[in-house]
């Protein structure tokens, strides 16, 4: 019935106590002994669960009882249910929670546990209730629980092996863990043609990360092993710091740590959700885009924490800024995005997105500093401005950036032409084509030394735009649209030559002849022309081709491998150097790195900059310089900014490090004078570790 201490009654009291998982993503049901279908969060009154595995199960057990996975509608759904006794005692029911299987593997990421890895949850029964590999998410293939998790090692600390994985006979290295309280484990694992025998510290590394992943689903299980004790409380009116510790875990699964506001993950199932529901009731809803102006700059300038500070003063505020239904995700870094469910006309977005920019406008009082900051905001609508989520979203995205180009600290709404032929857009391209005639492009030079002897070794090229009206911009900036638009290939040609140019005409000058890198970009390295500009800038200059390094990134040779060997070979023969930049960031194939005829690796500056906070990068960039010294390269560490940093890449032995603790990039005037002054240039120093 619909009376007090009915099914509907406790499951409405336990949803305006807030204490339902989300009906996005969860819906609830409870039947009573006979399996009918009494209350719930989704339609189906009145329908009958007998017979069906998770219920009848209940009825003999009164644990949490994981339901086999069953296929509907193309997806794979798991039933948890767990029984609810009668005020005599007896079974009265269950009360069953089901969700997208796929939802528990979500955590699997190509860049942790690569194409061929696993991350999946196994039944005690030896069926898979979930399991992913790559792109691909299955449930319902059967293996035994034992081979997977042996006796000996339930209730253990998790091992790790290597075996070939029954079910596709690839070869593993394999984690499992079982979920202590519940009838299921975890598994992980990583394939073996993935991972890089040479770099044990990195292959720990990753494990560590994949078993942060299962964490979420520890998370889950707990969730959901929470409800129906969640449940049978409510019913006896009895609440208790249990169900808070229920709700703090489910709390942790979908927000993000450092603003509390719902993650990425969260926030898309809500947004596909809103729009069925959205197309269901012919309403509609706009999606707000936001990204900080200039956040990296705060960043750079006062420090990770001050950032961070900021970023969760932000989440408050944005959270101020809209009504109790409207949602406020991170998605991460410096972006955010507001949905606003329930639009009765389009105008509400833009009295939101002003209240959004004036909110962010008030000065910000952080590390002891009062300071502004803004933000530029796209809007896309649905109906109309994209059929999926994943359309609406890259609207609203492509709207943002038009914010920017609008000079910032504004809003602006998505249109059809922002797409592709924006006028701003065309502008930009067109006075970018006009550079390189009008010579606006420089470029600065940035040295790289020895870690011992901090003997120059070598420097990097780095390109400039100075703008007539803008004033210099930094290559960021401008190289993805010169990328998108093919003008780096003509731009990256001007820079083999006068760097090429510029090396030859120091060396005239009796400056010590100094190797000179030069960036690649991913389309330059796929251009037919590639060997032809970089042949033509030696011998227009005569400089001598072991002087030329070139510096590509991991992505580019991945991409298309045999493709890639060749170009590399090519430019072997030719005599020049070749670097792998960025080192670190892409490492999904990192095995594959033997391969490729490389000289140096460059390791990524991310990692030197987290070198005293985090023992993650330690352990990487250990691992690196391992790496690079098991395959004889030279290994080079980017961002270099502090004397510790120096330190330790010394103890470690890292060979060269570049960065601003020596120099920053420079104009080619300064850059002579500050090689003077920097050590061992021409005359030699004593070596610090003698
Ligand atoms: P990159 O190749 O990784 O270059 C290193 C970047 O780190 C440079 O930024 C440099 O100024 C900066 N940097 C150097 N030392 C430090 C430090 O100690 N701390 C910090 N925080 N940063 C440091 P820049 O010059 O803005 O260049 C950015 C990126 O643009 C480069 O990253 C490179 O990928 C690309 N790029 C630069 N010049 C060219 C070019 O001529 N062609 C192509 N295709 N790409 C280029
Ligand atoms: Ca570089
Ligand atoms: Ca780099």
């Amino acid at each position: 019935g619909e009376g007090e201490g009915s099914p509907a009654a406790v499951l409405e009291e336990l949803h305006s106590a807030g204490l339902m998982p989300h009906r996005m993503l969860f819906s609830v049901s409870i039947a009573d002994e006979a399996g009918r279908i009494v209350a719930g969060t989704h339609p189906g009154n009145g329908a009958s669960i007998a017979g069906m595995d998770y219920f009848e199960n209940a009825r003999q057990d009164d644990r949490m009882i994981v339901g086999r996975p069953r296929l509907g509608d193309g997806e794979w759904r798991l039933t948890f249910s767990r029984s609810i006794t009668d005020s005599g005692g007896a079974f009265g029911g269950t009360v069953a929670v089901s969700v997208h299987a796929g939802y528990f593997v979500s955590g699997y990421e190509a860049d942790v546990l690569g194409e061929h890895g696993v991350l999946g949850l196994v039944g005690r029964d030896g069926i898979f209730r979930a399991m992913r590999t790559g792109d691909s998410v299955s449930a319902g293939t059967i293996v035994g629980f034992e081979s997977l998790v042996p006796d000996d090692i339930i209730g253990s600390e998790p091992t790790t092996r290597i075996e070939n994985s029954p079910w596709d006979d690839v070869p593993r290295y394999t984690f499992t863990r079982e979920l202590f309280e519940y009838p299921v484990a975890i598994v992980v694992g990583l394939a073996r043609s993935e991972q890089l025998a040479p770099a044990t510290d990195l292959q720990r590394t990753y494990l560590w990360r994949a078993a942060a992943v299962s964490a979420v689903v520890v998370l889950l299980v707990a969730v959901l092993g929470g409800m129906g004790w969640q449940l049978q409380r409510a019913r006896a009116r009895v609440v208790d710091e249990r169900i808070a510790h229920a709700r703090q875990v489910e709390y942790m699964a979908f927000h993000d740590n450092l603003t509390g506001l719902p993650n990425r993950a969260y926030f898309s199932r809500t947004l596909s959700d809103e729009m069925q529901r959205v197309k269901r009731y012919r309403r509609r809803l706009a999606l707000l885009f936001l990204d900080l102006d200039r956040f990296k700059t705060i960043n750079d300038s006062l420090g990770h924490d001050a950032g961070d500070e900021l970023l969760q003063e932000m989440g408050r505020r944005l959270r101020e800024s809209v009504r109790e239904s409207d949602i406020v995700a991170r998605l991460g870094g410096d972006e955010f995005v507001i949905l606003l469910p329930e639009l009765s006309e389009p105008g509400q977005a833009t009295t939101v997105a002003e209240k959004v920019l004036a909110t962010v406008a008030r000065p910000f009082a952080i590390a002891g500093q009062e300071f502004r900051v803004t933000v530029s905001i796209g809007v896309s609508l649905f109906p109309g401005d994209g059929e999926d989520e994943q359309t609406l979203m890259k609207n609203a995205d492509v709207a943002m950036y038009h914010a920017k180009e609008q000079g910032k600290n504004n809003f602006q709404f998505y249109s059809e032409e922002l797409n592709t032929d924006s006028l701003e857009r065309l502008a930009l391209e067109s006075s970018l084509r006009n550079a390189l005639a009008q010579q606006e492009f420089r470029l600065y030079y940035q040295t790289k030394q020895d870690m011992t002897t901090g003997r120059v070794t070598g420097m990097e090229a780095l390109l400039r735009w100075q703008h007539p009206d803008l004033g210099l911009i930094a290559p960021m900036q401008f190289i993805p649209l010169a990328e998108e638009t093919g003008l780096i290939v003509p731009i990256g040609r001007w820079v083999l030559y006068t760097a090429c140019r510029q090396n030859v005409a120091w060396q005239s000058k009796g400056m010590e002849h100094l190797p000179v890198a030069v960036n690649l970009s991913a389309r330059q390295f796929l251009d037919d022309n590639l060997l032809r500009d970089v042949a033509g800038a030696l011998n227009e200059s005569g400089m001598p081709a072991e002087l030329l390094e070139l510096e590509i990134t991991e992505s580019m040779i991945m991409h298309d491998m045999p493709r890639a060997i060749r170009i590399l070979a090519d430019l072997k023969a030719l005599g020049v150097r070749i670097a792998i930049d960025d080192f670190g960031t892409g490492y999904s194939s990192l095995s594959k790195l033997k391969d490729f005829p490389v000289d140096t690796i460059k390791i990524d500056g991310s990692f030197i900059h987290d070198l005293d906070r985090s023992a993650e990068s330690m352990s990487l960039t250990e691992a690196i310089i391992d790496l690079g010294r098991s395959l004889s390269l030279t290994v080079v560490a980017e961002g270099v900014e502090t004397a510790e940093q120096v330190e330790f890449l010394r103890t470690h032995t890292c060979d060269q490090f570049q960065g601003f603790f020596a120099a920053h990039p420079l104009p080619p005037d300064e850059f002579t004078t500050a090689l003077r002054t920097l050590p061992g240039h021409s005359e030699r120093v004593e070596p610090s570790n003698p």
